[in-house]
């Protein structure tokens, strides 16, 4: 199938310069969905992954009916002051200024196989962090699964090392 057919890209969105890939009209299309979220079960069923960790929000719509499929859990990354209990933390940089995510300090133990899950990588820096809290957690990065890759902005170059999944490039 080709994906690309399902993604809308929208010019200057949500500033002048960007090209926004709005994933929303492949979700909406049950075929397309169903064969994205496949194609990563695939993937990540060679990884023999325990638990599958995504960014919000984009990254749950990836990761949660993939981890359904593979029957593993599903992790939460989340923006601070959203997760309930004790957390692990990381800051990285943004365009300008700085973000936080941060992770259920119990949702990983030591030595677990992890898939991350995300719509795009872009500059990989939401990535890079995502990896950085797996880490701290004692979590084995076996996979890297994302629907859209930029490759004009050497995301991968970021994530140096890792095995990485991308179904589209642009
Ligand atoms: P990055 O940390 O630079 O890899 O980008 C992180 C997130 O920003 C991605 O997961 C996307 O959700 C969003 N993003 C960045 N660039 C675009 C784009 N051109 N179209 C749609 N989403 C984007």
């Amino acid at each position: 199938m080709d994906l690309k057919k399902f993604i809308t890209i929208v010019p200057d969105w949500p500033k002048p310069g960007i090209q926004f890939k709005d994933i929303t009209t492949l979700m909406d299309n049950g075929d397309a969905y169903r064969y994205a979220t496949d194609q990563i079960v695939e993937y990540a069923r060679e990884k023999q992954i325990d638990v599958v960790v995504g960014p919000e929000a984009r990254g749950f719509i990836i990761g949660c009916p993939v981890a359904y499929s593979l029957g593993v859990g599903f992790a939460p990354v989340r923006k601070e002051g959203k997760l309930p209990r004790e957390v692990a933390r990381v800051e990285y940089g943004l365009e300008y200024g700085k973000d936080v995510l941060t992770i259920h300090k119990d949702a990983i133990k030591p030595g677990q196989r992890v898939l991350i899950t995300d719509d795009l990588l872009a500059t990989g820096g939401t990535i890079d962090a995502t990896i950085k809290l797996v880490q701290e957690l004692g979590g084995v990065v076996a996979g890297i699964a994302f629907l859209i890759e930029l490759s004009y902005l050497d995301g991968r170059d970021k994530l140096d090392g890792f095995d990485i999944l991308t179904l589209m490039k642009y």
